[in-house]
């Protein structure tokens, strides 16, 4: 491909007179051809640096090599064609230019083609002629049809053609003119990371010849499949490269000791009594994990698994107490204020009667109160502070912080996670590490433990508290709305309580209004039952303040946008409605059924759908009703959409991944993890390097 003239020789001469080396780092705009726009269209794609290039995956390719007969077997693919023109009209109707009647071979014989041209073209077809084409093959009202296709040269047949990503205004030979600049400088620049015996043991390719065949396909070689070696090299070294990148973390993370906490009992002995129930034998087993973790003079990294309402706050609560009892303090971290609160309100019930000082930090305090919270964590008058994820992102300083507690994980990236506990290791000023406890509902399919917790140890509480009666679930449409409002009425008039959730909508504004509307509309249905109402627009206090009354039974039933999907705990609430359920993930439906079923009574969810439903609406809804088995409902999920949705990149995103594909590519995670395991055995070597090329050298899991 040849390089389009610079734009102007002063620019051109500008760059080489600097004669700076331009390595796979530098910029893009260090490329002749890139200016300010183009490097700006360039960053739209995430293309930044020349290496960014490199990792650019084509979409897919385009075959000129094999001619393809006229079939309606190749409509709608773009392939290499060869016809005769027989006739050339100019034509000025709308927007064509010239057709041409053609004539190719197709699978039964000659077969007719008409060809369209707009606007300019390049060189005008000749009747009589034969020529090759390069287009989409359509079908027309009278036949098949090509239009605007490429007259290919004979110079440019046999080329296979990757054809990547791209934004407006940059065409596709400009990114493959860019990415083959790229190529020759990493061919000077890029060193191969993974050792040779690896590579010749697994047949795999080097990685300079893995990246041209990329992007630079040869004929004879077909078109790059996705199970050919160099795939298999690229796929598997970069899962293997992450899980390496997070088991460094975690080496580098332990190298700073934490306070050894020898496993205390009568805190927690004492709060069990008045609680009045025994912890299951599940959580009795993650208590005792998280004790021999704690009585470590290494940082506990501990990852609490548990469906929702298993009860993690319990065990929380005990790690929390060993802490406490041996003189240090805890901060446990809420996704949401309204979480905050009531963990605040759920810590003092149950530590207040210890006699320790249980202190919620929120954006809702007073500068006054806030200061005098301050104060209480810094001398040690405050055992445990509870927030969201402010108490990390300002200067809370503490006295002696032995523990930190992330509640409902699934809400914060990996990203996020670790920035967070890493500004709570600074605040320890560097010389102890806090223990790290954190605490997820959502059941982590395999895959994403592997490649997003592996600096993690893992405990599972796999079981609920007794005399929890399933959830019974059911499907209904939406025009059955009046059954639906009659249901409550029983419900309440039992004395249980109900929730029913408003649909789900992007803009904070409108589902505000549609909370509204519901509220409205039920409480002209439902005018005996006294109704409240949460949703995302209400400020901290307005939401606890209704919260609070809910759960004291002033109000029968509470209408609530998405807000109260995590970890709200209304035991009496025995009902459960989902307006909309169509529109939501599993993960959150099941987050959100997860609210009722926690107490004695039978409880009930009630899915609400509109037509028309889509398949895959229709399979998540069926299988809402067929299971509440939070681990097949999240593989379901990531099978359906796809690990960012499954972990919330709504609030972080997960690692971000250059060539791998962690649903398609689950297969190799396997192989990925012995890899991994024989590097840091036998090639340590070539673990920084690794990491460097896959995740970064500046580390999206960030140097400690
Ligand atoms: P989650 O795991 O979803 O955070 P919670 O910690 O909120 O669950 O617990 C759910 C409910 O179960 C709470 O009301 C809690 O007090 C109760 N609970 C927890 N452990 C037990 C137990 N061992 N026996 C009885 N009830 C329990
Ligand atoms: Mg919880």
């Amino acid at each position: 491909m040849p390089r389009p003239a610079p734009k102007s020789g002063r620019k051109a001469g500008q760059k080489r007179a600097q004669n700076r080396p331009t390595g796979l780092s530098a910029s893009v705009a260090e490329l002749d051809g890139v200016g300010p726009k183009v490097a700006e269209k360039l960053a739209r794609l995430h293309i930044e640096t020349i290496e960014d290039l490199l990792w650019h995956q084509p979409l897919r390719y385009e075959d000129r090599g094999t001619k393809q007969p006229l079939s309606p077997e190749h409509l709608g693919e773009a392939a290499l064609f060869e016809v005769r023109i027989n006739e050339v009209r100019p034509l000025f109707r709308g927007k064509a230019r010239l057709v041409c009647n053609a004539i190719g071979e197709g699978v039964h014989g000659p077969t007719e083609l008409t060809i369209w041209f707009f606007g300019r073209f390049g060189p005008t077809p000749q009747a009589g002629r034969t020529y090759l084409l390069f287009g989409e093959l359509q079908q027309g009202p009278h036949g098949l049809e090509i239009a605007q296709p490429e007259l290919v040269t004979p110079g440019q047949i046999g080329q296979i053609r990757p054809v990547y990503p791209s934004t407006e205004g940059l065409a596709q030979p400009k990114i493959r003119q860019l990415v083959e600049a790229a190529l020759e400088i990493a061919v000077r620049d890029l060193r191969d990371p993974l050792p040779g015996g690896i590579r010749e043991a697994k047949g795999w390719p080097r990685l300079m010849i893995a990246l041209q065949r990329i992007h630079l396909p040869r004929q004879n070689h077909g078109t790059p499949r996705r199970d050919e070696p160099t795939f298999d090299r690229l796929i598997t070294e970069e899962l293997a490269t992450h899980i390496l990148a997070l088991r460094q973390r975690r080496a580098v993370t332990r190298q700073v000791a934490a306070p050894a906490i020898p496993p205390q009992e009568h805190l927690f002995d004492q709060l069990l009594e008045h609680l009045g129930f025994t912890p299951t034998g599940a959580q009795q087993r993650v208590i005792g994990e998280i004790k021999t973790d704690l009585a470590q003079r290494l940082p506990m990294l501990r990852l609490v698994q548990g469906d929702v309402g298993s009860g993690k706050t319990l065990v929380a609560a005990a790690a929390a107490l060993d802490v406490i009892d041996a003189g240090y303090q805890v901060a446990l971290m809420a996704p949401t204020a309204l979480l905050a609160e009531q963990h605040a309100r759920n810590f003092a019930q149950w530590f207040e009667p210890l006699g320790l000082s249980v202190l919620l930090l929120s954006g809702q305090q007073s500068a006054a109160q806030r200061r005098e919270g301050l104060a209480q964590l810094a001398d040690g008058r405050a055992q445990i502070v509870i927030g969201t994820h402010a108490l990390f992102q300002e200067s809370v300083a503490f006295n002696q912080l032995g523990l930190v507690i992330v509640d409902e994980q699934h809400r914060f990236g990996v990203h996020q996670r670790l920035a967070l506990t890493d500004k709570g290791a600074s605040q320890e000023g560097g010389a102890r590490r806090p223990h790290q406890l954190i605490m997820t509902a959502t059941p982590i399919p395999r895959t994403l433990a592997m490649t997003q917790f592996a600096d993690l140890d893992v405990s599972v509480i796999d079981e609920l508290p007794p005399g929890r009666t399933p959830v019974k679930t059911v499907v209904v449409r939406a025009d059955r709305r009046g059954e639906v409002i009659e249901r409550i009425s029983q419900v309440c008039a039992e004395g249980r309580q109900a929730y029913w959730v408003c649909p789900l909508i992007e803009e904070g504004q409108i589902e505000a209004q549609a909370a509204e509307t519901t509220f409205t509309m039920l409480g002209e249905e439902l005018p005996h039952l006294s109704i409240g109402m949460v949703h995302g627009r209400m400020n901290a206090t307005e939401k606890q303040h209704e919260m609070a009354r809910f759960k004291s039974g002033d109000y029968h039933l509470l209408v609530a946008t998405t807000v109260i999907e995590v970890g709200v705990d209304v035991p009496n609430a025995s009902l459960m409605i989902i307006e909309n359920a169509e529109r939501m993930g599993l993960a959150q439906l099941h987050q959100l059924r997860g609210r009722v079923g926690r107490g004695a009574t039978a409880s009930h969810c009630v899915l609400l759908f509109d037509e028309p439903l889509s398949d895959r609406a229709r399979a998540r809804l069926g299988l809402m009703r067929e299971t509440e088995d939070g681990f097949r409902l999240a593989e379901a999920d990531l099978e359906q959409r796809g690990p960012g949705e499954v972990l919330g990149t709504r609030q972080a995103g997960i690692a971000k991944l250059k060539i791998a594909d962690l649903q398609e590519d689950q297969g190799k995670l396997e192989e990925a993890g012995q890899l991994a395991d024989e590097l840091l055995e036998r090639f340590p070597a070539s673990v920084s390097p690794l990491i460097a090329l896959w995740v970064g050298s500046a580390g999206q899991y960030g140097q400690v």
